[in-house]
């Protein structure tokens, strides 16, 4: 039978916390009275933590630990746990405690009442460094403009129903962006304000370059907008040129010009612009290829929330023995 929660924590060597973290996530569940499944997706762990996971699974069924074959990054974490998950919605976090536990029953209630996305939403960066904080808030300006929609402080700390892990299974790109598809996606959503926590062990998994590697593929994987951004300017340069062909004409016609000049100033302008309308018109036609060889649905349903009314006799008497 499927849980009420499925809880999903990626996890590279995190040995240091690791045992902490499940913990005091398993506490504050508990909390909520639902049941639950905790996967907690290895990914490629060096240090001790795939053995702390496996004690872990053994100690306690509800652990279930999906290990990948070798490190695939966090995102790839994220959709091996929402392959594996269960639950009828389905919750996750960092586990390194930087998401604040506490905030797990405030986002299942605010599931139980209804909505189908509970987005945990940074509210002050403080704690982390201010080259850090310089380079979020550019990578989420670009994919605000990008999406069209406001990714300031957004986290991967998300609550998901079921029918909106379902939709995310239906974009079948393969370079993904989480917190982006979510946004995508739709659905009803709401938002919870937290304070990243300092991390109490182990390190960040990010360099520097790590960050801007993550961020420009993000945006690739998400957007068109460069490609775009590429035939505007075309068309400008084109509008520019036009402007200053006439001046130079004008100049040769006025006799105000220096002979052989207004030929080489014509060809220039002309070359240029054709050169860079004809990339920009390609760059249309690739953006458009690029949407459609990510073969996301066209849209998508709303289902109507029966969750409860569902609900087999025997989920109704194990609810009630959770409770009691
Ligand atoms: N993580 C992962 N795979 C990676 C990098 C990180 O599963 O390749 C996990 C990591 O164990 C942690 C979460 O993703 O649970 C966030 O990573 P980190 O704390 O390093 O990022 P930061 O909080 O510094 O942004
Ligand atoms: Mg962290």
């Amino acid at each position: 039978m499927s849980p009420d929660l499925s809880v999903i924590l990626p996890v590279l060597n995190e040995a240091d916390i690791i045992e902490k973290s499940l913990e005091v996530v398993r506490g504050q569940i508990e909390r909520t009275n639902k049941t639950y499944e905790l996967i907690v997706v290895d990914d490629g762990s060096t240090d001790s933590t795939p053995a702390k996971l496996e004690a872990a699974s053994v100690a306690d069924p509800r652990v279930r630990v999906v290990p990948l074959s070798r490190n695939f990054g966090k995102e790839s974490a994220m959709a091996a746990g929402l392959d594996a998950a269960r639950g009828r919605a389905v919750l996750l976090m960092d586990a390194d405690l930087q998401h604040p536990p506490e905030l797990i029953p405030k986002m299942v209630a605010l599931w139980d009442a209804g909505n189908d996305v509970v987005s945990a939403v940074k509210e002050q960066r403080d704690r982390e460094s201010l080259l850090y904080r310089l380079m979020a808030s550019i990578f989420n300006v670009a994919m605000g403009g990008a999406a069209g929609k406001s990714f300031r402080g957004a986290s991967d700390f998300k609550l998901l129903d079921r029918q909106v892990v379902d939709a995310l299974a239906a974009c079948p790109e393969r370079s993904r962006f989480f917190r982006g598809l979510v946004t995508w996606v739709g659905f009803k959503t709401a938002e919870l304000p937290f304070t990243v926590q300092e991390r109490i062990g182990g390190n960040t998994k990010w360099s520097i370059w790590g960050l801007i590697r993550y961020s420009i593929k993000n945006l690739i994987a998400f957007s068109a907008l460069p490609l775009k951004l590429v035939a505007s300017l075309g068309f400008i340069t084109l509008v520019f040129s036009a402007g200053l062909a006439a001046q130079t004409l004008y100049r040769y016609l006025a006799g105000q010009a220096v002979t052989g000049f207004t030929t080489v100033i014509l060809l220039q302008l002309i070359l240029g612009g054709l050169l860079l309308t004809s990339v920009g018109v390609l760059s249309l036609y690739v953006a458009e290829i690029y949407e459609e060889v990510k073969r996301r649905p066209v849209f998508v349903v709303k289902r109507a929330r029966a969750a409860d009314a569902t609900k087999t006799a025997k989920d109704a008497a194990q609810d009630s023995d959770l409770n009691g």
